[in-house]
This record gives C-alpha cells, structure tokens and sequence, in this order.
C-alpha cells in the first residue's frame, strides 16, 4: 500500500537497542504507592477512600461523572496511608491516594470492573486512557461525534521516541490481544478499515502482529522518521488525510489509537481488568535496563532502583521519551498511566541550558524539520518577547510540541519551552485554532 511522507522531521538516534531485546519483567512492589487521582486529560477524579481504608487491587479509588475523565483503581491490595497532594512529572499538584501494600499480593487475583454489552462503557469503567502519553480518556475517542463517521482505524505502533521500547515489547509478547483490541475498537465506532503502522526499525513486530491479523487488519510498516507516530503525521502517511486547520484528527475519517491501548482494551472487555499498571521502558545509565511492567503510583526511584540503579555518570532524568519527555526535578513523583518511560541520560547527552535570548541566525533549519510547516524560529521570538498575538499570527497553537525544531538548533534557543508558553497563555486568553 503506498503511504506518503509527511513535511520535515528528524532522525534521531534511536538508542531502542539497550532494551529492544528485554522481554517485560515485573517491577518490585515499592513499599508505598501515590496514585494520582488525574492521570488523565480531563475533570480530576475525587477520593472515594479514606485513609485507614482497606482497599483490594482493581478497587476504585476515585472517580467523577464528568464526560471527559477516568476512574483510578487501587494496584495492590493494602491499607490506605493518606489522601492528600502529590506532585506529578509535569509539575502538577494533584491529589493523590498512598496505599501500603499487603506483604503479599497475587497479581492474578483483582476485582473486575462491571462490564456491559457497550465497549465504551466498559472502557470508560476499566480507567483506560491513551498509553501512548496522550492519556485522553479512550472511552471518549470511542465515540465520535454523529456527524464525523469513522472509516479507518490506525492502530500506532510506531514509538518513534528514541529509547522507547514499551510500545514493541507489546506487540511482540502480546500480539493477540493488540489484535483483539484493534477488533473491539472497530467495531465499537463502526470503521470499515484496521491499520495497524509500525516503523520499520520494528519489523519483528510486524510480523508477530501478521501472524495473528485476521483478514480484514492491514499491517502496515512505515518508514523510521521521527515524528511518524505523531497523530496527524501518521493520518497522512496512511489515507493521505489531513486534518483541517482547527478540527479533530476524526474529521479525516481516521481514528488513531496506541497499540499498547488496544491491549488494555482487550483486557477490560475479556477478563473486566483495570488499568492498574503499565509497562514502563526504564533504559539509559541505569544497570538493568529493560522493560518493567510497573504498578501505577509506584516512585520513579524505586523503579531506577528495580533496574539495578543509575550507572556513570548522568545528567538528566527524563519521564517519557527524551524528544518529548519531562526533566524531572524530583525523582518521588509517582508513575502514572501514560508515562512510558524513564530515560536517564548521560552529561554527555544532555545540553546546557540556556535562555530565550540565544541568538537566532536565522538558518532556517527549525522550519525546514517542522512536520506542522511552521515557522518556529518567529514563534520563538515573539513569546521571547511575550508579544503573544505575534505567536498567534505563526499559528503557534498548531504547534505538536514533537522537539524537532529544539532538535535541530545549532544555537540551541529553547524553541519548545517558548512556544509551549506561548500556547499556555493564548489558551488562558482564549486564543482557538
Ligand atoms: S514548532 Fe512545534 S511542531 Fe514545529 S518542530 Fe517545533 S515543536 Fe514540532
Ligand atoms: S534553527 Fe535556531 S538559529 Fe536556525 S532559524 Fe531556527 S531558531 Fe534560528
């Protein structure tokens, strides 16, 4: 099937080698877990325990009626410790409920959630939201607005973020339940077509997906260009849609939804599973890199520690990919449904901060590798300058926030954290695309 290349990009190294290998291990229980209850886009869940309570895995522990939300589950069986602030990876205060784990806890064992003829439905009670890091509530993306029909469904499994390697470990462990997930997620929002994209560093994935696609699932291998799996990039490269200027990636037709999600969405509709933990890729200058299947709430430490603590020397901690991951200042913040790894990067990998004021040469490479076709070097300036109706006369609110630009500075202006401020405050005034 011909795909078509999307504008700009990067090539990166992928740094994926390290732990592409690793079959997924489970992580140690830690000796206390914060669950957030937001780890999700959306209204914030509220407590539905106590501290003192007893709770068992699979318990809900916080939920809201709110349309865009999910609920948060208790991963282990144990006694709730507090439920009070945390701070997350982004620097969100959130409130969140400590459990501390039972000495012994049987993984298979959790209270299933209630599930119902409606895949939404069940979705939506199994707390399941993007893996991919969008954490947008899945049971919302399965139901379209009436007047935007859905043709195709894109599965992603393209993890274009260097090091990552969560994303393939699933489809190479547990293809049958991509490919179920894929199936249900169809059939809930009536698509005709199942595409399933992988990058072609990832060819043993697509394979193992192939062997078990029915007929009616196309497996797709995409070129190794980073942002690939962005949404929009990876809507074009596979119908040739593009998303109009201010609409929803569904007005092409297309739904996308991460391959690591379709499993869980399996898992709920089949055995009634909730989200209660995640695989986590933990690689870079640590000793055992590899990929944990990590209880959610579990401290970003106690997982360096699982994989046999940080080696050399290390300049940064990074949640998520590098391209579009966090620096953590704080390595207690809790694990969380959409964070797909901790990368912790060496000295030499990581560059020196600098300001807003770096001087741009207007060497235009931060246009050239824009796959939005903006013009990020003008963006830079004018949040540089606070002069935010200039940021919106470059569209800085198309912007996807893939790093590209930051990537290929030679100056090294801090592209990214300029323009994600500028979107911030022409959000707050009420700026639309
Ligand atoms: S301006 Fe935004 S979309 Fe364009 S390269 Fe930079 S981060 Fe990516
Ligand atoms: S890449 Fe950097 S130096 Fe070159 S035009 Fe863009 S902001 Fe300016």
């Amino acid at each position: 099937m011909p795909t078509r290349a999307f504008n700009g990009g990067v090539h990166p190294a992928d740094r994926k080698d390290a732990t592409s290998a690793h079959p997924i291990t489970r992580a140690p229980v830690p000796e206390v877990l914060r669950v957030p209850l937001s780890q999700h886009l959306g209204a914030p869940c509220s407590p539905l325990v106590a501290k003192g309570d007893r709770v068992v895995r699979g318990q809900v522990t916080g939920d809201v009626e709110a349309m865009v939300s999910a609920p948060v589950h208790a991963p282990v069986d144990g006694e709730v410790t507090d439920v009070g602030p945390v701070v997350l990876a982004s620097g969100a205060r959130v409130v969140a409920v400590s459990i501390t784990p039972d000495e012994v806890q049987e993984f298979d064992r959790f209270e299933p959630v209630e599930r119902s003829e409606s895949v939404p439905e069940t979705v939506r009670a199994a707390g399941i939201v993007g893996l991919g890091g969008a954490t947008f509530p899945t049971s919302v993306k399965l139901q379209p607005p009436k007047d935007m029909p859905v043709g195709t469904v894109i599965l992603n499994g393209c993890e274009c973020e260097p090091y990552l390697t969560c994303d393939h470990r699933t489809m190479l462990e547990r293809p049958g339940r991509v490919i179920r997930g894929a199936e249900l997620i169809a059939k809930a929002v009536g698509a005709t077509r199942v595409v399933i994209a992988v990058e072609d560093n990832k060819e043993d994935a697509a394979v193992a997906l192939r062997a078990e696609a029915g007929p009616g699932i196309e497996v797709l291998v995409l070129p190794t260009r980073y942002p690939q799996g962005a949404e929009k990039q990876l809507i074009w490269a596979v119908i040739g849609g593009e998303v109009p200027h201010g609409k929803l990636p569904a007005a092409t037709g297309a739904l996308v939804h991460n391959v690591t999600t379709a499993a869980a969405v399996a898992d709920a509709v089949d055995e009634g599973r909730p989200l209660m933990e995640r695989v986590v890729t933990v690689t870079g200058n640590v000793r055992n890199p590899g990929n944990y299947l990590t209880l959610l709430g579990t401290p970003v430490e106690a997982l360096i520690e699982a994989a046999g603590g940080m080696s050399g020397e290390y300049g940064r901690v990074v949640a998520g990919g590098p391209m579009t991951g966090m620096a953590l200042a704080d390595l207690s913040v809790p694990v969380v449904k959409g964070m797909g790894g901790i990368v912790v990067l060496d000295s030499g990998d990581t560059a020196p901060a600098v300001h807003g004021d770096q001087p741009c040469i207007r060497c235009a490479r931060c246009s050239d590798a824009c796959p939005m076709m903006l013009e990020p070097y003008a963006i830079g300036i004018y949040a540089n300058r606070s002069d935010w109706d200039g940021a919106n006369r470059f569209h800085a609110l198309d912007c996807i926030e893939c790093g590209c630009c930051s990537f290929v500075c030679p100056t090294r202006r801090p592209l990214v954290q300029l323009i994600r401020r500028a979107k911030q405050v022409l959000l707050e005034k009420g700026a639309s695309l």
